[in-house]
């Protein structure tokens, strides 16, 4: 579980968010909603530590990480863009982290054939990222995180740069997958559907606020304000 107290980040004299805070269960897929601009990624790389914070404390499963480095966080991330290594086959990209964590090669083999079957991309262990879809592209990225058994997956718009017959696709891959890790996660996108539809609980954000947090059917029905409603949809 996760737990955020009064977190502030400014880039310069921007300030993205200040005094945020909010609390995920153990297994909970919570998604971070919101226009382009509200901070989304600046909160969820705060969250894996890509961007030191100027305030405030994160904590995961009673440990306050606020000032570990990336590497310490126990972390998996994903990217809108595939950032995989070109020059390296699909089992090479999965196996690095492990790899650069001196894991033996008897260990590394057998956590890359399990991520390989959860992805559903047994076959393609020796193709290179170039000889891949996008949406296989994105598996290999999802299976490197989940290599290192992240305590928390964080999915920064995983889906966003695929076409919709993918998307609805891997939406539901990540779901399914998430569950029977019971892994945490927080899941970034400006998609009102895919968060109705993913989602345990949204975080709806607007300007460095979170605006509303609930379900989203209470979200959806009860929303907290007019921006909450628009964005919603209710005035489509
Ligand atoms: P989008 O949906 O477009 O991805 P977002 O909600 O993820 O938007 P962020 O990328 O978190 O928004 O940006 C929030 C604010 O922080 C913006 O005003 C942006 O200009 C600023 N910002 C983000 N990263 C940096 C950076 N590295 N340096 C300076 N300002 C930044
Ligand atoms: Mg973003």
């Amino acid at each position: 579980y996760v737990t955020v107290n009064q977190l502030t980040k400014r880039f310069g004299d921007n300030t993205v968010f200040e005094n945020i805070g909010f609390q995920i269960e153990q297994g909970e897929f919570v998604t971070l909603l919101g226009p382009s601009g509200c901070g989304k990624s600046t909160l969820l790389r705060s969250l894996a530590g890509l961007n030191p914070v100027d305030g405030g404390e994160i904590w995961v499963d009673g440990e306050n990480i606020t000032h570990q480095v990336p590497q310490q966080r126990e972390i998996g991330m994903v990217f809108q863009s595939y950032a995989l290594f070109p020059n390296m086959t699909v089992a090479e990209n999965i196996a690095f982290g492990l790899k650069m964590k001196k894991v033996p090669a008897a260990t590394i083999a057998k956590d890359v054939a399990k991520v390989i079957a959860l992805v559903e991309l047994q076959g393609k262990e020796k193709h290179y990222p170039h000889e891949l879809s996008g949406g296989q592209r994105q598996r290999v990225a999802l299976a490197r995180a989940l290599v290192v058994k992240p305590r928390i997956l964080l999915l920064d718009e995983p889906l966003s740069a695929l076409d919709a017959k993918i998307r609805k696709h891997l939406r539901q891959q990540i779901r399914d997958i998430q569950k029977e890790l019971n892994l945490t996660t927080v899941f970034v996108t400006h998609d009102q559907e895919e968060a109705m539809i993913m989602s345990d609980r949204i975080f709806l954000m607007n300007q460095g606020e979170i605006v509303q947090q609930g379900s989203p059917e209470a979200i959806y029905t009860h929303p907290a304000n007019e921006f909450v409603a628009g964005f919603m949809g209710h005035y489509n």
